[in-house]
């Protein structure tokens, strides 16, 4: 029986990266090419990352001793070719610079790719350079009115694109939505950044929440932010989950970035860091909460949904174990580990046998006669062992194949040889059932 296997390598060295290939193409392509796209529908790493380290893929796949592909590559297309097919969309648009969605849109046959064939890295340069055509400005309808526009048509401007995103935009975001050029705002107020504010300062409703790279942050900042949610809500501890509920303004990065750790900048503020950030919770906490939520979703749970479903945050396995994937693999080798068995021995007296640990048969020829067992397990199935099931059926009811992750169906670990007829509460005698198929398969057996 081969062990559970985690969504992630744990290293990313040669060996492990060799062993995978192989490992994916024995059990999905057996004498079958395997391209990028097939082998990262069953890797637990990508291919850019075996890319990374083997600089090609075929490279990787030499390494590995695994045939290349069958497949001849296609002929490769002229240059001449990809020109005309591009004259061919200029003329369409009138001898206009266009854009890849309008040469997609007008038959354009090649993809973006083709750039690179010109030695141009972006769309813009491969038309300037082959077809001698570049973007038209917009500012150059609006540079004879620039002088004409008010104050308040500006600022209007700036509302409108406000409105849009629902907060301050960044000066990218403006820059791409706004009708009217940035650089009229520049010109004007001598910064983007001063007309937003001069905009804010006339417009009370709209406040000058800094939300984008253009919004200079400083530590001053950040402190008074922390200041303002210490003077209105008083709070004796803050996680930083709280801090956004207050309607704390910056990320958890900003923060990182100019202080050591969140604690350190509450510190700045005399608030104590909340919850999470005081105490690390004990390993097999975090064990525990980790099979609750896998249970739960019936399935290794993502990094990224992580904080959305448990109690513990990210941060907390990631500074325990040194990162999410070690955390992962921490976890599953403390659960195949098998558990101490807790058998009763016979040398305890009556009193000292559990109570779940008696099972009581009556005798089918004779139904006055009870025959009293004594267990050596008990019969609920401890939380680890379970789970192990669990792993070992791959989260699946053995019985109709349905799983929690795709059928929404609850899963429990069942005796294959009944407790009540002296099956024991071990590995060997558990199997992974749902709901639906246990109570039909209890009504047979009673
Ligand atoms: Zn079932």
């Amino acid at each position: 029986m081969s062990a559970y296997e985690p969504n992630k390598l744990l290293n990313y060295n040669e060996d492990s990266i060799i062993g995978e290939l192989k490992r994916v193409y024995i059990n999905f392509f057996k004498d079958k090419q395997m391209t990028q796209r097939e082998f990262n529908l069953h890797s637990r790493v990508s291919s850019y990352t075996v890319i990374r380290h083997f600089g090609t893929w075929d490279n990787a796949l030499k390494k590995a001793e695994i045939p290349l592909s069958v497949k001849t590559r296609k002929a490769r297309i002229s240059l001449l070719e990809i020109k005309s097919d591009l004259e061919r969309v200029k003329n369409i648009n009138q001898g206009n610079y266009f854009s890849y969605l309008f040469y997609k849109q007008n038959g354009g046959k090649y993809d973006k790719k083709i750039k690179k064939r010109f030695g141009c890295v972006t769309w813009e340069q491969l038309l300037k350079k082959e077809l001698g055509v570049s973007k038209a400005k917009r500012i150059i309808v609006l540079k004879q009115q620039r002088q004409f526009l008010s104050q308040d048509e500006l600022f209007s401007e700036i509302k409108k694109v406000w409105n849009k995103f629902d907060r301050r935009p960044t000066y990218n975001e403006f820059r791409e939505n706004s009708q009217i050029g940035i650089s009229v705002f520049e010109t004007r107020f001598g910064k983007w950044t001063i007309a937003i504010e001069q905009f804010c300062l006339s417009n009370k409703n709209y406040n000058s929440n800094p939300t984008g790279m253009s919004f200079k942050v400083t530590k001053e900042l950040l402190i008074q932010d922390l200041q303002k949610i210490k003077e209105t809500y008083n709070p004796e501890a803050l996680k930083f989950k709280d801090y956004k509920k207050y309607g704390g303004n910056y990320t958890k990065m900003t923060f990182l970035k100019y202080f050591s750790s969140w604690k350190s900048a509450l510190q700045s503020v005399n608030i104590k860091p909340g919850g999470e950030w005081n105490k690390s919770p004990e390993k097999e906490l975090l064990f525990d909460e980790l099979q609750r939520v896998w249970e739960h979703l019936g399935r290794q749970p993502l990094y990224k949904e992580w904080n959305e479903l448990s109690k513990y945050s990210r941060e907390v396995y990631d500074r325990k174990f040194g990162g999410w994937n070690k955390a992962i693999h921490a976890f599953i080798a403390d659960r195949e580990k098998p558990e101490e068995e807790i058998v009763i021995n016979n040398s305890k007296t009556e009193n000292e046998i559990p109570i779940d640990n008696v099972v009581e048969i009556v005798n089918p020829e004779n139904s006055n006669i009870v025959e009293t067992i004594i267990m050596k397990t008990p019969r609920s199935v401890p939380p680890k062992l379970r789970f192990r099931v669990f792993m070992r059926d791959h989260f699946t009811c053995q019985y109709c194949k349905r799983t929690k992750e795709e059928d929404g169906v609850k899963l429990q670990a069942d005796h294959i040889i009944a407790y009540s007829n002296g099956g024991e509460t071990v590995f060997e005698n558990l199997i992974t059932a749902c709901w639906d198929c246990n109570i039909g398969k209890s009504n047979m057996t009673l």
